[in-house]
C-alpha cells in the first residue's frame, strides 16, 4: 500500500499524557505514544513531534492566580521541555532514534532549533521532538506545531485529541452533536468551530497545510491516516 503522507508533523497535548492521572505524566501514555510513532517510523514515515505542557502548566490559568502572564507562559515553555525529555528518554529505551529541540536555548538537555538541522534529522529517520514551542509567550503549541510543520515542509499536521475529529457542538456535552468528515478552512471559520487556536489555524490556512484531528486513543488511527483511510476530520482549504 503506497503512503499517503511521508513527513508529518504530529501535536501531542499535554493533557493527553496525563492519562488517567490529574496531573504529570503517565509512564503508560508515554509507552504508548512511543509505539505509535515507532509503527509510523517502520512504514518509513519522517516523523516530528510538537508536545505540550498543559500537564503541568499553562500561562494562562497561572495568570488567573497572580503569576506575572509572560512569566507563566516561559514556565509552560519549560514544561514542553519536560514533556519532551520523558518522551525522547522512552523512545530511546524502545530503540527509537530521536533528537530533542528546544526553542528556547539549554544546550546540556536538547540541541537548538536549526531548521536545516531538523530537515536533516528527519531524512535520516530520526523522531524530531520540538520543545518548548516557538520560544513566544503569547502563543501555544497548537502554533509551534503549524509553524514548525511549514518550516520543515511536513505533509500533514495530525493532531492527536481525546475525540475522534471535529463536530457540530461538543460531543462530551451535546449528544446530538455530529462528525465531519471534511471541513474548508473557511467553512470551519464561518462555523466557529474551533480546530487549533488562531494563530495556528492561519498559518496552516495560509499555506495550505492539511489537518486533521482524530482520536489519539485508538491505536489503528495513526496508520490509517498515512494509508489515506478517512479518520476524524480532515481540514484543507
Ligand atoms: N507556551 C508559550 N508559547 C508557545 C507554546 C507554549 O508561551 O509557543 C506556554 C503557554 O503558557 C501554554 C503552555 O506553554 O499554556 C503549555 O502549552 P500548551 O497549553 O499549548 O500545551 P497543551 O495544551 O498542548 O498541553
Amino acid at each position: 500500500m503506497s503512503l499517503k503522507y511521508r513527513r508529518v508533523m504530529l501535536k501531542l497535548s499535554g493533557e493527553t499524557l496525563m492519562g488517567n492521572q490529574q496531573y504529570g505524566i503517565d509512564p503508560q501514555m508515554l509507552v504508548y505514544y512511543t509505539q505509535q510513532i515507532r509503527g509510523l517510523v517502520d512504514m518509513g514515515v519522517e516523523v516530528a513531534v510538537v508536545i505540550g505542557g498543559g500537564n503541568i502548566f499553562r500561562g494562562l490559568s497561572a495568570a488567573e492566580s497572580g503569576v506575572e502572564r509572560t512569566q507563566g507562559d516561559y514556565m509552560g515553555m519549560l514544561a514542553t521541555v519536560i514533556n519532551g525529555m520523558a518522551l525522547q528518554s522512552m523512545m530511546e529505551t524502545h530503540g527509537v532514534f530521536t533528537r530533542l529541540i528546544s526553542a528556547i536555548e539549554m544546550q546540556q538537555i536538547a540541541e537548538p532549533y536549526i531548521r536545516r538541522r531538523a530537515v536533516r534529522h528527519l531524512e535520516k529517520g530520526r523522531v524530531v521532538i520540538f520543545s518548548a514551542g516557538t520560544g513566544n509567550p503569547y502563543f501555544t503549541t497548537d502554533t509551534a506545531a503549524a509553524l514548525r510543520a511549514n518550516e520543515i515542509k511536513a505533509d500533514v499536521l495530525l493532531k492527536g485529541t481525546r475525540v475522534d475529529g471535529i463536530y457540530t457542538a461538543d460531543p462530551e456535552k451535546d449528544p446530538t452533536a455530529t462528525k465531519y468528515e471534511k471541513l474548508s478552512f473557511k467553512e470551519a471559520m464561518i462555523k466557529g468551530l474551533r480546530i487549533l487556536d488562531q494563530a495556528a489555524f492561519a498559518l496552516c490556512d495560509d499555506n495550505n497545510l492539511p489537518v486533521i484531528v482524530f482520536d489519539i486513543n485508538n491505536p489503528d488511527n495513526l496508520k490509517k491516516i498515512i494509508y489515506g483511510e478517512a479518520v476524524g476530520t480532515l481540514v484543507t482549504n
